[in-house]
């Protein structure tokens, strides 16, 4: 094949998704041996490189996955590499906010320390994804938040989604106030993205320390799921104050510490909506 100067960046993607290949391994990015299926399907129109799982079979169900997806973006200029860990879609973005249900406790302290292990070159980023004009139009970014990812912690996360919320509402009462059948701006997560020199190793490097992270983010529950989870919580209630004592507040006392009834044992989906969390 051949591409003019196109090609030489072309032939670079192929390489570094080779190299992709040996250090994400067969569970982490699609095996994929044909060169020309790598140019065809996973380069984008604008240029950048898509990596794949396993189990997708086009660009189209990469870029619309539940999970961030990790892309590669050589400069024009082909001195510097560009590595992303990005979700671009509402479901992947909410999906990733479920990193905050109590449920996932360690796997977002596993994944704030796996972050903060990273170097000074990666950064944090929430952008809002804008289309004025329609649905299908190439959108817009506009940076809304951004930390040096190393500096990311319990609070700084609750302050990116609250960012994420932000974006999400401003989209929705845009829409409503232009008549316009899609959200005029939706929030986008770059959850770590690092740019450095066109270099074998360097590239071999960053994209392993971004390994754990991308795992955690694979295995984060989806609402559905937790939803399931919270049904099959063991909770005590008083039936006579209507309250919830969740089984960590439970002392071992088997009384109400308001009204002294017996508390009962059950599961969060026995109980109907009068009841309550107990409020102190
Ligand atoms: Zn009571």
């Amino acid at each position: 094949m051949e591409f003019g100067d196109r090609g030489m960046k072309i032939q670079r993607y192929v390489q570094l998704y080779q190299i992709a290949q040996d250090v994400l391994g067969d569970n982490l990015v699609k095996h994929v041996e044909d060169d020309n299926e790598i140019i065809s399907e996973w380069i984008s129109k604008e240029e950048w490189l898509m990596l794949p799982l396993p189990s997708e079979r086009s660009m189209n169900e990469a870029k619309n996955r539940m999970e961030p997806n990790i892309y590669v973006s050589i400069d024009d200029d082909e001195q510097n590499v560009v590595i992303g860990l990005d979700a671009n879609t509402l479901n992947s973005v909410k999906k990733l906010k479920n990193i905050l249900h109590e449920f996932h406790n360690s796997e977002k302290n596993y994944l704030l320390e796996k972050i903060s292990q990273l170097d000074d070159s990666f950064s944090t980023k929430v952008n809002s994804k804008i289309k004025n004009n329609h649905f299908s139009q190439r959108p817009d970014y506009k940076q809304e938040f951004l930390i040096q990812s190393n500096k990311l912690d319990n609070d700084s996360i609750e302050e990116m989604f609250i960012k994420v919320d932000e974006i999400r509402k401003r989209g929705l009462n845009l829409m409503q106030v232009k008549g316009t059948s899609h959200p005029i701006e939706t929030p986008n997560i770059e959850l770590v993205s690092t740019k450095f020199q066109n270099d074998d190793e360097i590239f071999k490097h960053k994209l392993q320390v971004i390994i754990p992270i991308f795992e955690t983010c694979i295995n984060i529950k989806t609402e559905t799921s937790l939803k399931k989870i919270e049904k099959e919580k063991v909770v005590f209630v008083c039936t006579k104050c209507k309250e919830i004592i969740s089984k960590s507040e439970f002392t071992q006392d088997p009384f109400c510490q308001k009204c002294r009834s017996i508390l009962k044992r059950t599961k969060m989906k026995n109980i109907d909506e009068s009841y309550h969390l107990r409020s102190d």
